[in-house]
Formats: structure tokens, C-alpha cells, sequence
């Protein structure tokens, strides 16, 4: 009998080839895994970035992909897959690093690897900087995805973002997005929420629209666990310098550096930016939250952050070692070698069971009684460092925000759902808030729930770019 995709081996490095786990009952028919070809490596240094101080889990290594762990890496894939479309995504550090003839390389991987009536997408975060017509006439060949990392106008993006020089990055990354546009490459923007920009909310989501063409937008917020004792190092960054004493970032500790967001002041930039979206911008312009979150309405959990359970979401480094998640890569989530173990079996394993399930399990009293618990599932289990009202530990630091953004949202995210289910588009929500709008009238408080006068707050037309 032909070999089935859950045939099991336990070959090695030796060149055989690996095929999955045919006791494999619990398998994922299909997962996200970002790749990172270039390890945590990356050319720029913004401060924030945590990644960078990965590079020390491999020290004295390279950094690289070699072609023998590419090829392995995107025939696990695909042959893990039971769902016709799979996503290959490419990520950092900055991918870039390695040359575009890489990523032509995997392309063929893919082409040779690819089981009869699978499609294959890809996906390529990038900070933008080394794009040129080169790489975009290769993304547009073969319709890759292009993430770009913009954290708003200039003054809000060069705070962080920046060199290791600590100059401003923003030149060179609309540069970079120039490029997409006249190759016409399809992407969306990456905004991390910081405390630099965490006020800004409506200011940065206009100027994406815009300035800047943006269709797809997703908001990450930033924070930079530590403890004590590396509260003062990470708040000096995490790159390597010769004068700098480094710590390994760890998913520990219970305090934030500096230029981490607020909980409060992360719930407000959605809350902004949804009042804005949702008079405007609905069916025009795509924010992962807001699409996500409507998604979560009919018991469909397209975003690990906020679906009950998670785990499928590894993450590869440069040289086939498999982590449980990007944010893990540490040792201590270290599930394996696809090199040594089938990548499938690695994320069907009870290890990583086990990690995916956790989320569910270690919910606090509070996150089980919250009344929007279906759409937040509590948030990220790395972001679980704060106590709960009732003082319990593994309570989201975000749990303000998160709230705010959840319970402000909720109405005109039911109306959305309640019209898509009578048959008509989602979109129409803004005729009917206007119509709430007009109701209201421009000195009753704010729907945003704010206290302030509507029409100073997200009533104010007139101030709209
Ligand atoms: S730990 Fe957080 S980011 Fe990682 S898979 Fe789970 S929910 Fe997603
Ligand atoms: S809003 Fe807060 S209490 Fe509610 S589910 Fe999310 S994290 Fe838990």
C-alpha cells in the first residue's frame, strides 16, 4: 500500500525522509507556521524588539536556511496539510537577509512538493528597508502577501524604529512601500501600539488609509516583559552592543519596560479607530481585529490571541529547530528538530497539546465570568502577568483594554452580524450608526463611552483627512 501522509518513520539527519505519525488521531488538518530563515536577525534596531536578543540562543552560528532544512521544511508542510490551501509564511528577524534567489528556491520547493489541488500562499513580513525592484517583481510574480512594519507617520515611526545608527527608518521603509505599490504587490501594514503612539489611534489609522493607500491593517501591541532584575537592561534595549551587557528575553516577570503600551491606552487606540472605521470604512478598509472579532460573533476564531484554545501557530528557525510558538522561541518550548521528528508529529504532540490547551485551562474566575469572554478568550497566555480583581494571578495585562475595545465595539459588531444573517452586507452598519449619530445629536456623550461631548470626540467630522 502507497504511503499515507500520517505514515510514521523515525529516521534522522542521515537524508531519509520523515513522513508524519500515522497514530497521529488529535493531527491538526492545517496550521500557521512563520518561518524565520534568517533566525531573529535583522538589519535595523528598534527598540523595542525583543527578537533580537534571540540571536543568542545559536551563538556563533550563521543565522542562515540552508537549502537541505528549506526543502525539508516546505515538503513537512505541504505533506502535513489535509486542507487544500496552505499558507507559507516567511518571517523574522528580516527575511530580506537572505537573497531573493531563497525564496525562488522555495518557490520551487513548493511547485515540486505540492500534493495534487493544494494552493499554496505566501506570506512575507518584512521592515521594508532592503526592497527593490528585484524583490517586488519576485512578489508579484508569485502573488506573495507582504507584511510591512509602519508604526504611523514619521515622528511616531522613528521613535522605535530605527538603525543601528538610531536614526529614523521612515524614508527608507516608504521606499520600500513605493516599490510595492508601482509593482503592484499586494500588502498590509503591521502597526505596532506602543507608548510612543498609543495616543494617536485615529491620526495613525488616517494616515495608513490615506497617505498611504492601505487597505489591510493589523494592530500589535507591544509589551516587553521583565523583573526586577532586568527591568533596567530591557529598558535599554535588546541588540547587541559591544557596551552592553544583554539579557535573553524570556516570556517572564510581571513588569513592562517603558515602551510598552498601556492597558487602558491600548483599548482606547481600537476604540479610535473603530469609531472611525465603523462610520466609513466597513467593506473598504480591513482591520484584522475588527474582522476577526466579527468572525468570533458566529463561533469562528480566525486569530489565535482571542480563540479559546491555541498551539497551532509554531514557529521555525533557521536551522529546523520547532518552537511552540513565535512568541516562546526559548528554550524551555523548544518542541524539536524537524530534522529528527516529523513536523507534524512535533505539533501533534502532547507537549504542544498541552501548550494549546493551557490557554483554555488556566483562565482566571474573572475571564470566565466576563461578559465578552466568547470574543477575548482571555488574550495571549504571554500576556497573563497581571493579577485579577480578585488578586489571582495569570490575569491579561491588556484586560482593561481588551474589555474596553470588546464591550465598545459589541453593539455595532451585533448589528453587523444581525444584518449579515438577513441576507444583507455588513456595511450597511454605517448608514445605521449614522442615522444613531443624528439621533444622538453632537453634545450627548460619545458612543465611544469616553464621557466627552460627541461631536469632540469621534463625532467631529469636520477634522476628518
Ligand atoms: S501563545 Fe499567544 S501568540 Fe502564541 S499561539 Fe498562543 S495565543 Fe497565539
Ligand atoms: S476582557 Fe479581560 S476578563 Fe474579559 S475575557 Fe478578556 S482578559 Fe478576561
Amino acid at each position: 500500500m502507497q504511503a499515507t501522509l500520517l505514515e510514521r518513520t523515525t529516521t534522522s539527519r542521515s537524508g531519509e525522509r520523515l513522513t508524519p505519525d500515522t497514530r497521529l488521531p488529535d493531527a491538526p488538518p492545517c496550521f500557521h507556521l512563520l518561518a524565520k530563515p534568517s533566525g531573529s536577525t535583522c538589519n535595523i534596531d528598534c527598540k523595542y524588539c525583543f527578537f533580537l536578543s534571540k540571536e543568542a540562543l545559536y551563538p556563533n552560528d550563521k543565522h542562515r536556511m540552508s537549502q537541505v532544512t528549506l526543502e525539508t521544511y516546505l515538503r513537512q508542510l505541504l505533506e502535513s496539510h489535509r486542507t487544500p490551501e496552505v499558507t507559507v509564511a516567511w518571517q523574522g528577524g528580516e527575511p530580506t537577509l537572505m537573497k531573493v534567489e531563497f525564496f525562488r528556491q522555495a518557490v520551487e520547493f513548493v511547485e515540486k512538493h505540492r500534493q495534487p489541488g493544494q494552493v499554496v500562499k505566501h506570506t512575507f513580513q518584512t521592515n521594508g528597508i532592503l526592497l527593490d525592484d528585484e524583490w517586488c517583481a519576485f512578489f508579484k510574480q508569485y502573488h506573495f502577501l507582504v507584511g510591512l512594519s509602519v508604526d504611523g507617520p514619521r515622528e511616531l515611526h522613528d521613535t522605535y524604529r530605527v538603525d543601528r545608527r538610531a536614526q529614523g527608518t521612515f524614508d527608507l521603509v516608504m521606499r520600500g512601500l513605493d516599490l510595492l505599490r508601482q509593482h503592484g504587490v499586494e500588502f498590509n501594514i503591521l502597526c505596532t501600539v506602543n507608548a510612543a503612539n498609543q495616543h494617536h489611534g485615529r491620526e495613525i489609522y488616517r494616515f495608513f488609509r490615506d497617505q498611504l493607500g492601505a487597505k489591510w491593517m493589523q494592530f500589535i501591541p507591544i509589551i516587553e516583559r521583565a523583573t526586577e532584575q532586568t527591568i533596567q537592561l530591557a529598558n535599554q534595549g535588546w541588540s547587541d552592543r559591544p557596551d552592553h551587557r544583554r539579557v535573553l528575553y524570556t516570556q517572564t516577570g510581571n513588569l513592562v519596560t517603558e515602551r510598552s503600551v498601556g492597558a487602558r491606552q491600548y483599548g482606547q487606540f481600537l476604540m479610535d479607530i473603530f469609531e472611525e472605521w465603523v462610520r466609513h470604512d466597513v467593506g473598504r478598509v480591513f482591520v484584522q481585529l475588527f474582522d476577526v472579532t466579527l468572525e468570533a460573533m458566529f463561533g469562528r476564531h480566525l486569530l489565535c490571541i482571542h480563540a479559546p484554545t491555541c498551539g497551532l501557530g509554531p514557529a521555525l528557525e533557521y536551522n529546523g529547530d520547532l518552537y511552540s510558538c513565535d512568541h516562546f522561541v526559548e528554550p524551555g518550548y523548544r518542541l524539536g528538530n524537524i530534522h529528527e521528528t516529523h513536523m507534524l508529529t512535533l505539533i501533534a504532540s502532547p507537549e504542544q497539546r498541552k501548550f494549546g490547551l493551557n490557554k483554555r485551562d488556566s483562565l482566571t474566575a474573572q475571564c470566565k465570568r466576563c461578559e465578552v469572554r466568547a470574543l477575548c478568550n482571555g488574550g495571549c497566555p504571554k500576556d497573563r502577568f497581571a493579577r485579577s480583581h480578585d488578586g489571582e494571578e495569570g490575569q491579561n495585562y491588556l484586560c482593561e483594554g481588551l474589555a474596553l475595545f470588546f464591550n465598545g465595539s459589541r453593539r455595532a459588531m451585533e448589528k453587523m452580524a444581525t444584518l449579515y444573517r438577513d441576507g444583507r452586507p455588513p456595511s450597511d452598519v454605517m448608514a445605521l450608526t449614522a442615522i444613531e449619530d443624528k439621533r444622538r445629536g453632537p453634545y450627548a456623550p460619545c458612543s465611544c463611552g469616553s464621557g466627552k461631548k460627541f461631536r469632540f470626540c469621534h463625532g467631529d467630522h469636520a477634522s476628518r483627512a
